[in-house]
């Protein structure tokens, strides 16, 4: 008898260990797992499940909302389900897989698809823009080379006209698909991280710019003071030719482009101001967004893309900094954009942040 319980102790205490096992590993899990037995009986359900749902285990039966209980209803008929749900405020989503358990048991799992789903459409918003504007110089060079062909038969006077559109719509298609590779390095890519000059970087971009500003009669400044920062040497390049490509871009005749490179705390900082049209106080916040554009038609006259200050906020934001915009309507904008100085300086982790 001492033996028998003896041996009773060990397997009661082994079975109370696997089951506080059970329960740290249930736990831990980031998928909510709730057990339903017969008619909304819960049996088991971890902190993540009462967590996306809202609801302790004993009033979650009740509250399921109704995807989760057709599932139930389907998988304690014996057909597995999945089901999609939208709970709480603000809204998540949860995808709902109910699985036959046992005899009358369903087991389910719950995952918050929220930030998936979120990415999922802006993917889906940001292909769907892409083709459009891919389509609008396509469409432009096949109609144009059409009548390219018709006036070189019946009116050849006319056709320089058509050839100057082909020849303008490749140039905004290739500058389109270039501004889509960058982006698409940007994301994919590792970066390679190092300290830079940062003055240097600017000093040589803005030389880039010298003839094209001549030609536009823009007076150009550049003033810069000796600034290092952890980065990539290449995207920062692209980053600063997208700020002074646009206040080239969008000023008048006369106007002035002012380029500054300084130090502010933490941060190595780059100023791009110009005299030029401004934008409205309703645009400020958008215009870091892919493909968003004050005046579209203006936009693409001048060979924009829509994709410039994405490619700008992707690349400050990938070195752990920002970028910031402050305009007039009428009179001009200032671009700043900054870059921390070291890998541990800021608040940046000591590993370059890769998505
Ligand atoms: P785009 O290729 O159209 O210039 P961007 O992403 O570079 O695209 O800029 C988005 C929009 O922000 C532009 O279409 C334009 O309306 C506005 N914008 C950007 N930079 C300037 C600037 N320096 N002055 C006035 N408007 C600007």
């Amino acid at each position: 008898l001492d033996k028998m319980s003896l041996d009773l102790d060990l397997r009661m205490s082994a079975a109370n260990e696997a089951r506080d096992e059970l329960r740290v590993v249930l736990g831990a899990l980031p998928v909510g797992v709730v057990v339903v037995e017969g008619d909304d009986e819960i049996t088991l359900a971890n902190e993540a499940a009462e967590s996306l749902l809202g609801s302790s285990a004993q009033s979650m039966a009740a509250l399921f909302p109704a995807p989760v209980r057709r599932a139930v209803e389907r998988a304690s008929q014996g057909s597995p389900a999945v089901e999609k749900a939208v709970v709480g405020s603000p809204a998540r989503s949860l995808a709902v897989t109910a699985t036959p358990i046992g005899d009358s048991g369903v087991l389910l799992l719950i995952q918050d698809t929220t930030e998936a789903d979120r990415v999922e459409a802006a993917r889906r918003d940001f292909v769907a823009s892409a083709s459009h504007e891919l389509k609008t110089p396509i469409a432009s060079i096949r109609a144009s080379a059409e009548a390219l062909e018709i006036a070189l038969e019946r009116d050849p006077d006319r056709a320089p006209a058509f050839a100057e559109m082909i020849s303008a719509s490749t140039i905004q298609l290739s500058r389109l698909v270039a501004d889509l590779l960058d982006l698409s390095r940007l994301e994919a890519s590792r970066m390679t991280f190092a300290t830079v000059d940062l003055s240097r970087i600017v000093t040589e971009v803005a030389a880039s710019f010298r003839t094209v500003c001549e030609r536009a009669d823009l007076t150009l400044t550049v003033e810069v003071e000796a600034v290092d920062v952890w980065g990539s040497e290449s995207d920062i390049a692209v980053a600063v030719r997208n700020l002074i490509d646009n206040a080239v871009r969008y000023s008048e005749t006369g106007g002035r482009v002012g380029i500054g490179v300084r130090n502010e705390g933490a941060w190595g900082v780059v100023e791009v101001e110009d005299s030029g049209e401004g934008i409205p106080a309703r645009a400020i916040s958008r215009v870091f967004e892919r493909f968003y554009r004050v005046d579209q038609a203006r936009s693409r006259s001048i060979g924009g893309t829509g994709l410039g200050l994405a490619i700008v906020k992707h690349v400050a934001e990938r070195h752990g900094g920002k970028v910031a915009v402050a305009s007039t309507l009428g009179s001009g904008s200032r671009f700043t954009m900054r870059i921390p100085h070291s890998h541990d300086g800021s608040g940046i982790s000591e590993e370059p942040r890769h998505r």
